[in-house]
Formats: C-alpha cells, sequence, structure tokens
C-alpha cells in the first residue's frame, strides 16, 4: 500500500486565538483507506485535513515538517500548483450545502467552474454520468436548475459527482452528512462508502458522529483541543477506548456502550492549558505530570494513545470488571 497523505509535526494558529488549533500533530492515509477524524467541535478536525490543500483561512500560520499530498510537497507549492492538486488529486465535501452553494447560479455551472473553460462541454456528460451513480436521476435537466430546486440530500450528491469530475485519489468529506434528515444521512454515507471501495479512493472523513465512523472507516485519529489523543483501528478504539477522553467521548454516546449516557462537557479553548496534557483540566486521572508535561502518542495494546497514566488507568479498569 501506498501513502497518498503524509502531514508531519503540524501546528496552525489563527491569528489572535490563545491556544493553537492544531499542535504537532502527525498522520497519514494509505492508499484506498478511509481515515476517520473525531472529536467534539472547535478540536481542530477541519484545520488538520484541511491543511493538506492549505485550504485555510489567511489569517492560518501553519508549519511543518511534512505535508505531502501524492508527490507533492504541500508546504513549497505555489498558489497555482495548490489550485491544480485541489483540483486534479483532491475531491471535497463539505458540511451544509446551503453554504456551499452560490443560490444564483446554475448548479451545473458551479460544479464544472473549477475546470478550464475549454474542458468544461466535454466534462458535462462525466458530470451527467457521475450523477446518475450517485443517485440523481434526470441529471442533465438537474444541471440547469439552481440549488433551491433541489433538497438537502440531493445537492450534497450532486457535490460527490463534482467532487468526483476531477478524478481524485483523496476525497476530503469534512461532516457530509450532519446538516441532513437521518434516514437521508444514511443513504450519503453509504453512497460514500460504496464510492470510495469501487473506485478505491483514500478518504478523510471527518464526523462528531462516531456512529457514522464507525460505519465507513478503517483508522480513526481521535482529537481533543488541537492534539490527537488516540489513534487507531476503528473497531479497536471505538470497542476498546483507551484515552480517558475517547472513554468519555464514546461513553456520551447513547447506544455506543452498554454505560449510561454522560452527557460531554465542551470547555472552551481559552481555559485549557498549554503547558501538559490539553485534557489534563477534566481528566478525573490527572495528576501533577499531567499539567507540566505534554504526553507523546506511544504504542499502548495495539492503539496509539498520548496518555502518562494510560497503564495504571487500563489496570484499574480491568480490576473493576
Ligand atoms: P467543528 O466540529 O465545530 O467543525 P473542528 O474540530 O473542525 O470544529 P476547527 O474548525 O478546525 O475545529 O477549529 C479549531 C480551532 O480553531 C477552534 O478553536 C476554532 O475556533 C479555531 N478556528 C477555526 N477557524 C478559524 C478561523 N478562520 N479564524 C480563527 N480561528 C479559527
Ligand atoms: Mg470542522
Amino acid at each position: 500500500m501506498s501513502q497518498i497523505v503524509k502531514v508531519a509535526n503540524l501546528h496552525v494558529s489563527y491569528q489572535g486565538a490563545e491556544i493553537p488549533a492544531v499542535s504537532d500533530v502527525s498522520y497519514s492515509v494509505e492508499s484506498s483507506e478511509c481515515l476517520a477524524i473525531v472529536g467534539e467541535s472547535g478540536s481542530g478536525k477541519s484545520t488538520t485535513a484541511l491543511a493538506t490543500m492549505k485550504l485555510l483561512d489567511p489569517n492560518a500560520q501553519i508549519t511543518a515538517s511534512e505535508v505531502r499530498v501524492g508527490d507533492f510537497d504541500i508546504m513549497s507549492a505555489k498558489n497555482s500548483e495548490l489550485l491544480k492538486i485541489r483540483r486534479d488529486f483532491i475531491g471535497t465535501v463539505f458540511q451544509d450545502p446551503s453554504s456551499n452553494w452560490n443560490p444564483s447560479r446554475k448548479i451545473g455551472d458551479q460544479l464544472l467552474q473549477p475546470f478550464p473553460k475549454s474542458e468544461r462541454s466535454s466534462l458535462e456528460s462525466l458530470l451527467i454520468e457521475y450523477m446518475e451513480q450517485v443517485g440523481i436521476d434526470r441529471a442533465k435537466d438537474r444541471l440547469a436548475l439552481y440549488p433551491y430546486n433541489l433538497s438537502g440530500g440531493m445537492l450534497q450528491r450532486a457535490m460527490i459527482a463534482g467532487a468526483l469530475l476531477g478524478e481524485p485519489k483523496l476525497l476530503i468529506a469534512d461532516e457530509p452528512t450532519s446538516a441532513l434528515d437521518v434516514t437521508v444521512q444514511a443513504d450519503l454515507l453509504r453512497l460514500l462508502s460504496q464510492l470510495q471501495k469501487s473506485k478505491s479512493l483514500s478518504m478523510i472523513i471527518i464526523s462528531h458522529n462516531l456512529a457514522v465512523v464507525s460505519q465507513v472507516s478503517t483508522r480513526v485519529l481521535v482529537m481533543f483541543a488541537g492534539t490527537v489523543v488516540e489513534s487507531g483501528n476503528t473497531s479497536d478504539v471505538l470497542q476498546r477506548p483507551k484515552h480517558p477522553y475517547t472513554r468519555n467521548l464514546i461513553a456520551s454516546i447513547p447506544g455506543m456502550q452498554k454505560r449510561r449516557k454522560i452527557p460531554l462537557v465542551t470547555v472552551k479553548n481559552n481555559k485549557i492549558p498549554l503547558s501538559g496534557c490539553r485534557y489534563a483540566s477534566r481528566c478525573r486521572y490527572a495528576q501533577d505530570l499531567c499539567s507540566i508535561t505534554k504526553p507523546e502518542l506511544r504504542e499502548f495494546q495495539g492503539q496509539q494513545v498520548a496518555c502518562h497514566r494510560i497503564e495504571e488507568i487500563e489496570l484499574e479498569q480491568v480490576n473493576h470488571q
């Protein structure tokens, strides 16, 4: 398996923010693999994924020892090269259909816009084919419609068809279903998963929703306050979470574990200490060391966990069972 994405020691700070949005995050995505990034709102999921194509707000300062997508060195790429990589190598599906569409332009024009004018008419028939593949009937007629003529679910399907147009190797789906009704969400996830497998795409899927992640991804990164606290095979992490934050995240979801639902408290990033473990102030296992020294991600029982006390916590859990 070859690596499609490699990110090493990524740091991102937005001007004026008290703490960095992303601190020392490293990850990779293998060819044909679906990696999920989960964590509560503001934990840095979108920033982490969008940095792979430098698609961040202009007030973001980004440093990394490596950001590579395919053979492209993203950190040193010029703007014109970045545009080409985004168009030809990466497809994107974002959260909210209404804010990603220009209400006054026809759907077909918007989906073809990233491509040179000379290529658009020949790409139109491919777009129709992809729209049909993703479940949009009468696709040719729909190209001439405006976004308000289609439902949210249909607009997301159209966005997926558009994302496939450049024959991408990598699909980045940032909360692709969270603005939709539950039944539409399930259909769309099934579609994304089928496409990812049938076209051997690599995919990064971002979600608050661990149920979503469990359906489509093979590996997961769990983020808290700009850091990765745990990563591993999705089924292992969901069934046997190790980091106290991951345990809490999973326990907060009804039906994910047999335990009672515990509400997950979201902490404002400006209340999070910069030194030590970012989770320390919320962690019931925290000791002095935790607020002084940052825990590194390290191998623990087949998963990568950033916690000084993981051995003792695991022992306590085992003794309680
Ligand atoms: P959500 O689940 O709400 O989408 P997220 O995990 O994707 O959250 P990010 O959007 O990456 O998180 O944000 C990480 C941190 O960076 C947050 O504290 C957020 O407020 C801050 N941030 C994000 N975008 C900007 C921006 N354009 N300018 C300033 N701060 C930003
Ligand atoms: Mg986000």
